[in-house]
């Protein structure tokens, strides 16, 4: 090819880029096994403990965490941006840049595209066939019929393992929709639907262009209830609005947006004729939500359950919202109620007035029960002032702020001076230096994330790192067996669903790593390249782990499962000997107090070291 897509020219830059020699000019590096250590450029300390993986092409520091791809090193050395990094290491690789106006990328993401388009034409067409019936009887027992779910191209994926499989392989190649996440692999090479027995809300980017599908179950035992595409170049859900396609008119009419968390909630409430709403896809709102969104250049009022849930959510996306410049309110309906079992209930004019009172900003902070501390606890008036503060921070227009402050001076009873003040000092803790860095949440594929604009995915975040550290496990506090298990979650395939078979997060003891892989596990994939280097970039902790575990030589899915589960057998059993031990303690405190507890200890013991019996017999065998 001789003009690769730009995303293409990004992976051959690097593909090109020798990271140790471009580290090694700027740290003296040492060869350690297959990694390379050296004295960290971007702290002080004595002994190294900065780290080159170049089978892996990353760097980590264990000592501040940061870390990335040779273009986040050139990026945190150089403080250039992303394509400034790529055009000097491109121009040292000898690599012609793309130009033009397509961005990176675009012919992989039309194949994908075309993709949806024909899988949700499929989709559309069965739910409309005899077989969709059960489909249309469930959304029509809720309440939905007719042109609201044409509108929304609702379908319905058939109860069979290879309905789409079959019907869309005759017209695209088996790895164009695996890509586009419609098919899973088996081990045989042999592919499966991903979507089956469930209602399906195309996720779509404008009119015919759909970048993916939320899938609902209809029956309780299919868990979990919402599917969604698995990320993909298209399917990227902290960018994604479901229902914009659609509410766009709306929303240049009404000059507001609706925001609401669910599909269902979209389909109702533009049944009622508030079709100026739009929904995350199992989401918290991202920076990357709010800048799509202050395009239209209109209000955003949240329209969330009045629930704890609920209001952490429209808590958290604050942030983002106010730093992309947007005027927020916030609506919260009654508790456990949400807009589409709202308004199933009650009438739009009901709706609409409670639309009407919707809390600004400070209105919202003054009376809802937010803040840090545990869950449902009343936060006292400094920690939301304070919160307040945080906020205003975020906000860069000198009018819109000032007008914030006025209105917080009256919903929290104080002078405007004080919070002028207090916005002016900065308040510790906030950690909001800039929102530029801004994050949404703690991480996470579910939660989305922040990236610093013009970082392309990717290219790792170390940037964003020097804002505000995230408090982060090192990776080599985590038990090995543990570490090398995740290390392989998040690139086999075959650990990936050995570690689902035995249970999924729960076996991983760490909490971050619960977190982190939680996402994966249920998607029963592992993340695709440009996810995972996203994670590289996002997660120290992922990054410090995928550092430390070499690459292996390609293995088999079947080879890869039983090294997985080998694993877990290890963490399993050590993980029973430690509870053994724990219980042996308090056998003899028990036996020194004369406690009558003794008994059920020394059997609970009995039971533990049988288990643990049980399992070294059958390994042996
Ligand atoms: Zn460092």
């Amino acid at each position: 090819m001789n003009l690769p897509g730009a995303e293409e020219a990004k992976e051959a830059v690097r593909g090109a880029t020798d990271i140790v020699q471009l580290i090694g000019e700027k740290v003296r590096l040492r060869r350690v096994g297959t990694r390379w250590s050296g004295l960290c450029p971007f702290h002080n300390e004595k002994t190294p403990s900065f780290t080159v993986n170049p089978e892996r092409q990353i760097w980590h520091c264990f000592g501040c965490s940061k870390g990335g791809d040779v273009f986040a090193f050139l990026m945190e050395t150089d403080k250039v941006t992303f394509p400034e990094a790529l055009g000097i290491l491109a121009e040292r690789a000898g690599i012609e840049l793309p130009k033009g106006e397509r961005g990176p990328g675009a012919a992989v993401r039309d194949r994908l595209m075309q993709a949806n388009a024909l899988a949700s034409d499929f989709f559309q067409d069965s739910f409309r066939s005899e077989a969709g019936a059960k489909a249309r009887d469930y959304l029509a027992g809720r309440g939905f019929a007719g042109s609201i779910l044409d509108d929304f191209h609702v379908g319905w994926a058939p109860d069979q393992w290879e309905a789409l499989a079959t019907a869309l392989g005759k017209l695209l190649p088996a790895k164009t929709l695996e890509d586009a996440g419609l098919t899973i692999r088996r081990g045989d090479g042999s592919h499966y639907d991903r979507f089956r027995n469930r209602i399906i809300f195309p996720v779509e980017t404008a009119p015919g262009k759909t970048a993916g599908f939320g899938a609902r179950a209809i029956v309780p035992e299919d868990q979990p209830k919402y599917l969604n595409s698995s990320e993909s170049a298209v399917f990227r859900k902290g960018s994604l609005l479901f229902g914009l396609p659609q509410a766009r008119s709306a929303i240049r009419e009404r000059k507001v947006i609706l925001v609401a968390e669910g599909y269902l909630d979209v389909l109702r409430l533009h049944a009622a004729g508030f079709t100026n709403s739009v929904a995350t896809c199992g989401t918290a709102l991202t920076p990357e939500h709010a800048r799509s969104l202050a395009r239209f250049e209109v209000d955003v009022v949240l329209v969330y359950d009045g629930d704890a849930a609920g209001v952490r959510a429209a808590d958290r996306g604050l942030d983002p919202l106010l730093g992309a410049g947007l005027a927020v309110r916030v609506l919260l309906l009654p508790s456990g109620e949400d807009p589409d079992s709202f308004l199933a209930k009650s009438s739009r004019d009901a709706f609409a007035a409670l639309l009407a009172e919707a809390r600004d900003v400070p209105g919202f902070l003054a009376e809802a029960t937010i803040g840090s501390g545990p869950a449902g606890a009343d936060p006292t008036l400094e920690a939301r002032v304070r919160r307040f503060v945080g906020l205003l921070q975020r906000v860069e227009d000198p009018i819109r702020r000032r007008l914030l402050v006025r209105r917080g001076a009256e919903a929290f009873g104080l002078e405007e001076g004080v919070l002028l003040e207090a916005a002016a000092k900065g308040t510790p803790g906030a950690g909001l230096k800039s929102p530029r860095l801004a994050r949404s949440g703690e991480g996470g594929p579910d939660r989305g994330a922040a990236k610093a604009p013009g970082a392309a995915p990717g290219a790792g975040t170390a940037e964003g790192e020097s804002g505000t550290p995230r408090s982060t496990v090192p990776a080599e506090k985590i038990d090995p067996a543990e570490r090398e298990l995740a290390a392989r979650a998040l690139t086999e395939e075959g650990a990936l669903r050995a570690i689902v078979e035995a249970g999924g997060i729960a076996c991983f003891a760490t909490a971050e790593l619960r977190e982190i892989l939680g996402p994966w596990l249920e998607a029963g994939q592992p993340p695709l390249g440009e996810e995972r280097d996203r994670l590289i970039g996002e997660h120290p902790l992922v990054r410090g782990i995928l550092a430390i575990h070499p690459v292996e030589d390609a293995v088999s899915l079947e080879e890869q499962q039983r090294t997985a589960r080998g694993l877990i057998e290890r963490l399993e059993e050590r993980r029973l000997r430690a509870a053994i031990q724990t219980l042996d303690r308090a056998i003899r405190e028990a036996e020194q107090s004369r406690d009558s507890s003794l008994d059920r200890l020394v059997a609970e013991r009995r039971d533990l070291a049988s288990k643990l019996h049980q399992r070294s017999q059958s390994s042996v065998s």
